[in-house]
């Protein structure tokens, strides 16, 4: 069980709810030159249409806030504008419209210069993210504490909170960030203990997956387990359209939000008739194409503990020598030939994943619900008390479809 969501305040970025129970929003950022207008909407229309909430970009000069109102425009998702050292940038993105800033304490270091830029921001209704980060500390007060520690990153954005808020100023989100996973994880607890702003999760610098995906996995995963986030962002040294995709695999993993598929796919082992890797890998290709909407979908390697697994999933199937056992939704469909298995699989993942989708529809379900557990195998039933099912399964099945 997870435990319940922290009580925090709300905010509004954009169209997108965060904090207070609200669904817990995927971020992502663009790796493009922000001025370079074309190819920043590209990016951002593929982070939005894999899944992306809210998305950042970086605006590091002025030519990049000169194409912000554009890219605002035509993003079709929030903008959060990205903003170091300068607080002329900072107004130059509100002027554009943004509907996020991302402020890094200590880096604009004119106390009158952030309280410009947050007066105009609440002029605007724009809140504001203090951002801080490990590797980006006030050197003064990294050596107080011995380093880059939990407690000075807390202290850090705490102190530039309580600037924002010395301006009447409360529409604030905030993120600790870390590379050190289980400091990133301390550096979250403290702050959800010390305030009741919504928390922006992530593990700084990441790397590249498989690390990065871990990493953050395991960093955003644990706090999301202890009710801790509200909105999240993975990063990884990739192409950012698989931070969204990490992203709703650790939602929905947890059962927080479902809105991807669910692969259920065994390891492979010795019993396996056919090559389980493969034949995962071109499901989960095709899924991925395919963009269905929650299902689960299991790939078994064997005759013998796969149709347990495939059973529970919605769809599922268990691979034999030359053909598979399909499943939908507990039922046998019958047996499949090896060259039809993938196929034959989407086919009915596509029909069931429909069916889901509009009874949930139907019975004013979204599929973005916070807390709503996925549909998951009962118990999983890969074990010895199988077989004598299987055996049943075997003898009763249909002929190949
Ligand atoms: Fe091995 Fe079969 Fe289990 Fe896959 S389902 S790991 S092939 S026993």
């Amino acid at each position: 069980m997870l435990a319940e969501r922290r009580p925090s305040r709300r905010i509004r970025l954009g169209t997108v709810d965060i904090g207070d129970g609200a669904a817990i929003s995927i971020q992502s950022m663009t790796i493009t030159k922000t001025e370079d207008i074309g190819a920043t909407l590209i990016q951002i229309h593929a982070l939005a249409t894999q899944g992306a909430d809210i998305v950042r970009v970086a605006v590091p000069h002025e030519a990049d806030a000169k194409a912000l109102p554009m890219i605002v425009a035509r993003a079709g998702v929030p903008i959060v504008a990205d903003i170091h050292f300068s607080y002329r940038l900072a107004l130059l993105a509100l002027e554009a419209g943004v509907q996020g800033l991302r402020l890094n304490p200590g880096n604009i270091r004119d106390d009158g210069q952030i309280r410009t830029v947050v007066r105009e921001a609440a002029d605007r209704h724009v809140p504001i993210r203090v951002g801080a980060n490990a590797g980006s500390l006030d050197r003064a007060l990294v050596a107080r504490h011995g380093g880059p520690t939990p407690e000075a990153l807390v202290e850090s954005a705490l102190g530039e909170v309580r600037i924002l808020e010395d301006e009447g100023f409360t529409d604030i989100k905030i993120s600790v960030k870390h590379q050190n996973v289980a400091q990133m994880i301390a550096a979250y607890r403290l702050l959800a203990k010390a305030t009741d702003y919504p928390l922006h999760l992530g593990v700084t610098e990441a790397g590249p997956p498989p690390t990065g995906l871990i990493k953050s996995a395991i960093g955003i995963g644990t706090l999301l387990a202890e009710g801790i986030g509200d909105t999240m962002r993975v990063s990884l040294t990739a192409d950012p359209v698989e931070e969204v995709k990490a992203a709703k695999h650790i939602l929905q993993s947890l059962g927080i939000r479902r809105s991807t598929f669910d692969l259920v796919a065994c390891p492979s082992c010795g019993r396996a008739e056919l090559d389980v890797v493969a034949l995962t890998k071109q499901v989960m290709g095709r899924l991925e194409e395919l963009k269905l909407p929650p299902v689960q979908i299991a790939v078994m390697g064997c005759e013998v503990n796969g149709p347990g697994e495939a059973r529970d999933a919605d769809v599922g199937i268990a691979a034999g020598p030359g053909r598979g056992l399909l499943f939908s939704r507990g039922r046998q469909i019958g047996w499949v030939p090896a060259d039809r298995m993938v196929d034959a699989l989407l086919e009915e993942a596509v029909k069931v994943a429909t069916a889901k989708a509009q009874a949930e529809a139907e019975a004013g379900v979204q599929s973005g619900v916070q807390g709503q557990a996925p549909a998951g195998p009962q118990g999983g039933a890969h074990g010895e008390a199988l077989e004598e099912d299987l055996t049943r399964d075997l003898t009763a099945v249909a002929d190949p479809i």
